[in-house]
């Protein structure tokens, strides 16, 4: 399993009642609204894959594993469209190179341009 963006693990820390109502009010949008938008992005770029699953965890935006299924963390709907899209660009091509070398990076650019400054700009999000 490859995972993007991994962060240093935290002690998991027990949420808040309000924490906890607002990551059932992102996972009910996230489910909603994710896996249609992976679909269209995958048909515009020519991936087919397996299942995708709505996620919570603070260790991850998105995952891909070999049997071409792709996990999406529910904290992307508290990303601006271009960032969430950003992260299921670098998922799908996962499907194709299932680690992080050149050939991944330039098939990633190559839909998503300027994707270097994006990563950059989504370290500056907390996972919830
Ligand atoms: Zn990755």
């Amino acid at each position: 399993m490859i995972f993007v963006f991994r962060r240093r693990r935290r002690k998991k820390k027990a949420l808040t009642a309000e924490q906890a109502a607002e990551v059932e009010r992102l996972r009910a949008e996230a489910k909603a609204a994710l896996p249609p938008r992976l679909a269209q992005l995958a048909a515009l770029h020519g991936f087919t894959y397996n299942k995708v699953r709505i996620k919570h965890n603070s260790s991850n935006w998105g995952s891909c594993s070999e049997l071409g299924n792709i996990n999406l963390n529910l904290n992307l709907m508290r990303l601006p469209e271009h960032l969430r899209d950003f992260v299921m660009l670098h998922e799908l091509c996962h499907l194709r190179y299932l680690n992080h070398g050149p050939e991944f990076h330039a098939l990633l650019e190559s839909f998503c341009p300027g994707h270097r400054a994006l990563a950059r700009e989504l370290k500056t999000y907390r996972l919830l």
